[in-house]
């Protein structure tokens, strides 16, 4: 007879809410190799596995979790990274439960095995051990390669082509490298001494990292495209959306990106020690419901704020943020005012924030997203004061690139176009992928973008033989 089966997931352990609001520490702790290998005892060892399927970059789910049952985790960190060459953050931010976990067989009675949870352990394990060996290379192929970005999609490029042999040179504009995972994702969900960790590991495979290089401005596409044979650009979406209602140009309106920016990437939080100063607020508004907007709601109270609201156009069941983070901001205290629209920004007389105008709003028929589309209630107007907002509503890629590099295609709110299987754009020798291509997505699907186009980049410089195109 088979044993009965835990069909709930072994919790992670946290910093308890109270205290975690007061610091910027990493709020979920991680397994222990006792939770690791209970909860990897869960895992039915699927003959065909839903699992890999929903991962977009295929990691051998199973064969990681038998790894652990079997107490050889060298092995199962090794089996994650043949195809995830990030393994610690996605096992800290990947939306598992729209993918791996999802398709999971004990999730349809009770909880899907925790495969981020054990990918991070695992990575975390690997850590502990000490520096990371990097793997033989093969001898160099004589070809060069610019990458544009160091975000998920652009290291996953780097990091694909230097196993290959390629001289790989990954430019960067701001001065640190990581993109998103570094100046986005705050340090309480993803500690930066990870992202450089990764990092390093990319540069170990003897990539050069040219950090505060402009492409567009230092040195356009195709002024890379004399020195290399090919060029991938994995740029990102780092221009802002604003809400355009009145009274956005007050002071204390910010878009998330800036407040996280200089929160993450300049240490503002860390003001005067670093010298980026940071507004502290006592009421700050957040706009959206998504990620970006539980990250900097989650801010806002760290950086001291007494009252912070997400104030959402939808309901709780349409947030598109990760439930667990809702979870964790909810937990700390963070006031979620759904069916609320902003529609006027007030300020003091002197110029700054004071006031937030809202709506009331009741949900419609489905639109096209599949949501149930918000609808104004007429005569339902309130007012909210606050000293601070920001404004997380959605981001685009920024057009430095493609206003500087003629013929390659972009498409609705400025995407890069490129051909699904193989990221190659309208220019011959130029790729791209991640959000520059998809606009704001996933850690993951960028990586699987990145993953994609390096392979398409090797089959068409290994097909160009001798000499390549320089
Ligand atoms: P990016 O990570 O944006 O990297 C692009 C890089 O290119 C940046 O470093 C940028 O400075 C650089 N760059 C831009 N223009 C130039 C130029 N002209 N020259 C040189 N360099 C340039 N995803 C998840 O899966 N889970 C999460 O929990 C999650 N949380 C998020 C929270 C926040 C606050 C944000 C903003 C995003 C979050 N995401 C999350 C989304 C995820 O981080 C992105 O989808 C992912 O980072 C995209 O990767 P990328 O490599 O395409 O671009």
């Amino acid at each position: 007879m088979s044993p009965v089966r835990d069909m709930t997931k072994r919790p992670m352990p946290k910093q308890e809410p109270f205290e975690r609001v007061r610091n910027f520490d990493e709020v979920a702790l991680g397994y222990t190799a006792e939770l690791a290998a209970e909860e990897a005892a869960r895992c039915l060892s699927c003959k065909r596995p839903g699992c890999v399927d929903g991962c977009p970059v295929a990691v051998d789910i199973p064969a990681f979790i038998g790894c652990l049952v079997e107490g050889d985790p060298a092995t199962g960190i090794r089996t994650i990274k043949q195809t995830n060459a990030l393994p610690a953050v996605c096992g800290r931010v990947c939306p598992q439960e729209e993918q791996c976990e999802r398709s999971c067989v004990l999730g349809k009675k009770g909880e899907a095995v925790a495969i981020g949870r054990l990918e991070r352990y695992l990575a975390d394990w690997e850590a502990e051990q000490g520096a990371i060996e990097p793997p033989e290379l093969p001898p160099a192929n004589g070809r060069r390669v610019a990458v544009v970005g160091s975000g998920p999609a652009g290291i996953t490029v780097a990091a694909d082509l230097a196993l290959l042999g390629y001289e790989v040179t990954m430019f960067e504009a701001l001065h640190e490298a990581g993109g998103v995972l570094t100046y986005g994702i705050p340090e309480f969900r993803l500690p930066k001494a990870i992202v450089r960790r990764e990092v390093d590991y990319v540069r170990s495979l003897g990539v050069e990292v040219r950090l505060d290089f402009v492409v567009g401005k230092t040195r356009t596409i195709d002024r890379l495209l004399e020195t290399h044979d090919a060029v991938f650009v994995g740029t990102g979406a780092g221009l802002p959306w604003f809400l355009g209602v009145p009274g956005e140009n007050l002071n204390g309106v910010y878009s998330a990106n800036e407040y996280l920016t200089r929160c993450n990437l300049m240490r503002g939080y860390r003001f005067p020690a670093w010298d980026t100063p940071l507004k502290r607020a006592t009421r700050v508004a957040v706009f959206g419901g998504g990620n970006v907007a539980m990250d900097s709601a989650r801010t806002a109270l760290r950086l001291g704020a007494d009252e912070v609201h997400i104030v959402y156009r939808r309901g709780r069941a349409e947030l598109p943020a990760r439930v667990e983070e809702v979870e964790n901001a909810e937990e700390e205290g963070v006031i979620f005012d759904y069916l609320t629209l902003p529609v006027r920004l007030i300020g003091d007389g002197r110029g700054w924030l004071e006031e937030i105008e809202c709506r009331r709003m009741e949900l419609g028929e489905p639109d096209e997203s599949g949501r149930r589309r918000p609808v104004e209630i007429p005569g339902s107007e309130f007012r909210l004061r606050v000293d601070a907002s920001v404004c997380a509503i959605g981001n685009s890629p920024n057009p430095l690139i493609s206003m500087t590099t003629p013929g390659l295609q972009v498409g609705k709110r400025g995407t890069i176009e490129v051909d699904e299987e193989t990221g190659g754009t309208s220019r011959e020798r130029v790729w791209a992928g991640g959000d520059v291509v998809t606009g704001a997505a996933t850690v993951i699907s960028a990586m699987g973008a990145g993953r994609r186009a390096a392979r398409s980049m090797h089959e068409t410089l290994a097909a160009t033989g001798e000499g390549g195109w320089r």
